[in-house]
């Protein structure tokens, strides 16, 4: 049996990023990934780079550029007719970007000499030096060797899978989830999606830009309901504008399918009502993994969601195991499960690790993207903290108009004693981009002078930043 300093289980963005830093502190190192594409080869980056951000992000960019050629083209004096979309070459496109990002992983862990141990793990057993044992199934369906590996440290990083609810039940044919969101083979007529959160939103446009009609259910009355009030009841306007029909307030209480249609049954203040989709998309939010991982077997405590349990270090109840990513409690994003995962190496060898979950970015690719940091004005309301406003339109942003972009706003919250930035929050185009900046300026504990004070390129986007600071003391220049 091969030992190890450190055994990561799962290769998402929290596993793998954790491996390497192990691997650069000295430390000797394995990770265990049981994903198997049809060749049998694992294929690192998870959720992520296989399911997740990436392959999104590539159908999102590529309905764009096909939105921006049929709606605005024509401003800027380019005549288009005729443009049409190919699905299948989309969809090979962003597979390419997949294989390439994933194989990029495998030459990573080639380099930080990390060893890639293909099966699904769990932890059997801790000896008597301390050493937890490892077991590595198979994970293709061929079966193959059973593999064990020993550690000092475990960090497991097993992710998350897609959500369901009962009366929605995904066959992968006309009710899909994320995952088969990703790979449509064509543009369905009419669309229906379960859940107005990050992944139905994002899911939603893209189709949606390329032609279908999209009606997206959401149970509760209010919209994107973590996202600041201001930015969150604008970018619905704009969304519905752009053709998305949002039903709040509508809650899904049964489906029927047959080979030619969904019917998708919910019920709203007004009573039961029906719609027929020619696709059904299941987006209600992800669930912790631990299938495979005989979590509680082994010592391991799940919480009433079936997260792993662990402290603010990611420390679970036992002796150096560690749980990182979206199998513990937190945002699930790809950027808190790979801080994470440096934060945990680096205390593995005594090294503080840094890691700030009051400042850690959400990101919505819708177009206008919405990105955001720290408290939103609801929050503060709550907590009863004197807080400044300033707010900056994008429609007063130069660059924003030579873009022809100038929908939405940035908003800054700041401290009314201190001016310390509370909350920055961008409806607007490359919000994904400009909310660098806000998180950079909150980590360094800046307050909105600090950034009025900082000379921003002309003409940028990040001015309407520069001038959403300069308004908190009501000295914004352009407006
Ligand atoms: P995962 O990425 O889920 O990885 C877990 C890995 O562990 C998997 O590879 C799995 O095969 C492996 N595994 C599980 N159990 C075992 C076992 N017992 N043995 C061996 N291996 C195992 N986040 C963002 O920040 N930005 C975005 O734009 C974004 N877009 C998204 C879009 C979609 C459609 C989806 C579904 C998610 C998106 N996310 C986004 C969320 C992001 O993908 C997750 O937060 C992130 O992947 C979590 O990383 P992780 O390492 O914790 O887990
Ligand atoms: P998120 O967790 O951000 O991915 O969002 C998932 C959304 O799905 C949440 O806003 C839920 O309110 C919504 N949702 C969950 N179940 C249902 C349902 N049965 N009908 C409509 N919306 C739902």
């Amino acid at each position: 049996m091969k030992n190890y300093d450190v055994i990561v289980i799962g290769a998402g963005p929290g596993g793998y990023v954790a491996a390497i830093r192990c691997a650069q502190l000295g430390l000797s190192t394995a990770c265990v990934e049981s994903w198997s594409k049809k060749s049998g080869k694992p294929a690192l980056g998870g959720t992520c780079l296989n399911v997740g951000c990436i392959p999104s992000k590539a159908l999102l960019e590529s309905s764009h550029h096909f939105s921006h050629l049929k709606n605005d083209a024509v401003d800027h004096g380019i005549n288009v007719s005729g443009a049409s979309m190919n699905v299948i070459k989309m969809i090979a496109r962003k597979d390419k970007i997949v294989q390439m990002l994933t194989q990029g992983i495998a030459g990573l862990f080639r380099k930080n000499n990390i060893e890639l141990l293909h099966g699904r793990g769990r932890i059997t057993s801790r000896d008597e030096t301390g050493q937890y044992h490892v077991e590595v199934l198979p994970a293709s369906v061929e079966g193959g060797e059973i593999l064990t590996a020993s550690a000092k440290h475990i960090i497991i990083a097993t992710g998350s899978v897609p959500s369901n609810i009962p009366p929605a039940k995904v066959d992968n044919d006309r009710i899909v989830d994320s995952t088969g969101a990703l790979a449509f083979t064509e543009t369905p007529r009419k669309l229906c999606v379960i859940g107005a959160g990050v992944i139905g939103l994002e899911l939603g446009s893209v189709w949606s830009r390329l032609g279908s009609e999209v009606i997206i259910l959401e149970a509760l009355e209010s919209f994107l309901e973590p996202v600041d009030n201001q930015l969150s009841d604008e970018a619905y306007k704009i969304l519905t504008k752009q053709g998305l029909d949002i039903r709040l307030g509508a809650k899904v209480t049964g489906t029927g399918s047959n080979n030619q249609e969904v019917t998708v049954i919910y019920e709203d203040a007004k009573g039961k009502k029906q719609i027929s989709v020619d696709k059904l998309i299941v987006a209600v939010g992800r669930s912790p993994n631990t299938e495979g991982l005989d979590a509680e077997a082994c010592g391991l405590e799940l919480d009433e969601k079936g997260f792993i349990e662990v402290d603010e270090q990611c420390q679970t109840r036992l002796p150096n195991v560690y749980a990182i990513g979206d199998v513990v409690r937190g945002s699930m994003l790809a950027h808190k499960a790979s801080e994470e995962g440096v934060a945990v190496a680096e205390r593995i060898v005594g090294q503080p690790g840094h890691m700030n979950y009051q400042i850690i970015p959400w990101v919505i690719y819708t177009w206008p993207e919405i990105a955001w940091v720290g408290l939103t004005e609801e929050e503060l309301q709550n907590t009863g903290i004197d807080y400044k406003v300033g707010t900056y339109p994008f429609a007063a942003n130069s660059r924003a108009r030579t873009m022809g972009d100038s929908a939405g706003l940035v908003k800054i919250l700041a401290d009314s004693q201190s001016d310390r930035i509370l909350g920055i929050h961008i409806l607007g185009p490359n919000a994904s981009e400009l909310i660098s900046e806000a998180v950079l300026a909150m980590e360094f504990d800046a307050s909105s002078e600090d950034i009025a004070r900082t000379i921003h390129a002309h003409p940028s986007l990040s001015e309407a930043i520069h001038e959403a600071a300069l308004s908190v003391d009501n000295r914004a220049i352009h407006i």
